[in-house]
Parts: structure tokens; C-alpha cells; sequence
């Protein structure tokens, strides 16, 4: 869990702002915005590593932080964008679901309360009006922040200070993508040269492998130039073949020792 120290106007601010839904959009579900606000959004198909592992970690932080009302408190929503296809949005509600309206035959939320006799009683809005007795008024009743959103809050918070939610796991995410895309600019410069073996393959890449490792980090979002891959593979694969040459040249010829034996 994040700990933030929070103080309540600044959770306020948060949650009015989460609740703030963007103009002309449509949503499929009465609670965005309404009860659940919006935190984390990652474009799907996009390449921006920071992005999709601050996503997944904000996630398994507020999922952690809500426990068994996970799957009530925090929705992994996914709308498509005009500008980048698939936008993935953590929502998370904001307060705790009100308890149902004290009034009979009623299951609307409670949203006033009033001391009673002998306890407290808590009506809607609609039945407020009902119950109002001489001398006696009602308070509001607004509901506790859930543990989904003071989690929500504190990560929006940290991140205005330092970039990474979790920052072993963006770089265990980007390690993983160089890797597959290193996989595929060497495919790529192995081709230039269809005629080499597999065996030739392995020679170069273990002779390459070495200087392609220091690629690691020279790019944004774990990018691999095919062209320094085309490069460092030329020379490797030049290295190869010349040794392998001179230990051709260097192996007996079967003719050398006819002529010497004649
Ligand atoms: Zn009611």
C-alpha cells in the first residue's frame, strides 16, 4: 500500500475531480462517474511502457487495498478512443455503498439521519420529509471514503512526484520487450544472409551477444534499432566466417600429402 498522508480537503479535491466525466463521451455504466471516479488510464495499443506497467501496478495496489469488495469498489474499464483506440481506465467508488433507507418497503439509499428515542434513524430523500418530527432534525449522512480510493489517491499523488508506481516491475516489463524485440531485429539482419546455417546462427548471435546486450536502455519504451542490429551482426558474422577460413586453410589437404608421399 501506498502511504500517503492526506488531509481530507485534499481527498475531496481527488475525488471531485475523478468524478468529473469528459465531455460528448458516452459511458456504459451508470456508475462511472457517479459513484466511481476515474484514476488510471493506459492506451491498450499503444507502445508507452511507463504507462502500461504504472496501469497494472496501480491495479493489483487497489484491488489489494479493497479486498473482498475488489470487484464492487474497482472496475477495469476499457472504452474505445477516437485517438487511441482502446483506452483502459481503473475506476474506483468513492465512498462506501450508503446503507438502504430505514422507511418500510424502501430500498433507497439513506442520505440524512436524525437521533432518534430510542436509536438513530436514516432516510432517503424521498422519506426524509415523512419522518420530520417537532424539534428534531436531520444530518447528512455521507459515507466513509472506501480503502479502494485513499489507495487511488495516494498513487495519483505519488506519481505527481515520481513517475513509476512500482518501478521493478516496469523494468522487469521493459527487459521483457527489448528482449523480444531484439529477437526480431536479429531475425531481421539473419535474413540479409539467407545462405548461413543454423548453425552459423548461433555462432554469430553467442560472438554478437555481447554488444547487442548493450543496447538495453538506448531507446525509449525498450526500442531496438534494427539498423545498429544490422551492424554489430555484419561484423560478428564477418569474425565468424574468417575464423572458421583460416581453420579450413590451416586443416590438412588430403593432395599436400599425395605430393609429398610421390
Ligand atoms: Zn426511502
Amino acid at each position: 500500500m501506498i502511504s500517503y498522508d492526506l488531509d481530507n480537503d485534499t481527498l475531496y479535491e481527488i475525488a471531485v475531480k475523478s468524478l468529473t466525466a469528459p465531455s460528448n463521451a458516452y459511458f456504459w455504466d451508470d456508475r462511472l462517474y457517479d459513484t466511481h471516479g476515474a484514476f488510471v488510464s493506459w492506451a491498450e495499443r499503444g507502445d508507452d511502457l511507463l504507462e502500461e506497467s504504472n496501469y497494472h501496478s496501480a491495479l493489483d495496489l487497489i484491488r489489494g487495498a479493497a479486498g473482498d469488495d475488489a470487484d464492487d469498489h474497482v472496475i477495469d474499464g476499457s472504452s474505445s478512443h477516437w485517438a487511441v483506440g482502446s483506452l483502459r481506465t481503473i475506476y474506483v467508488q468513492i465512498r462506501e455503498t450508503p446503507d438502504p433507507c430505514d422507511f418500510q418497503g424502501c430500498d433507497g439509499d439513506s442520505r440524512w439521519w436524525r437521533e432518534g428515542i430510542e436509536t438513530h434513524t436514516q432516510f432517503c430523500d424521498d422519506h426524509r420529509d415523512d419522518y420530520e418530527a417537532e424539534g428534531l432534525s436531520y444530518e447528512p449522512l455521507i459515507p466513509p471514503f472506501t480503502e479502494a480510493f485513499l489507495e487511488a489517491a495516494g498513487i495519483v499523488t505519488a506519481l505527481l512526484d515520481y513517475p513509476f508506481v512500482d518501478e521493478s516491475d516496469y523494468s522487469e516489463r521493459e527487459y521483457k520487450r527489448f528482449e523480444v524485440n531484439l529477437e526480431e531485429a536479429v531475425d531481421q539482419a539473419h535474413k540479409l544472409n539467407w545462405e548461413d546455417t543454423d548453425l552459423d546462427r548461433e555462432a554469430i548471435l553467442e560472438r554478437a551477444y555481447p554488444e547487442l546486450g548493450e543496447l538495453y536502455g538506448q531507446q525509449a519504451n525498450a526500442e531496438v534499432s534494427w539498423e545498429s542490429v544490422a551492424e554489430i551482426w555484419e561484423e560478428a558474422r564477418d569474425a565468424h566466417f574468417s575464423e572458421l577460413g583460416s581453420l579450413h586453410l590451416s586443416a590438412p589437404i588430403e593432395g599436400q600429402f599425395l605430393l609429398v608421399a610421390a
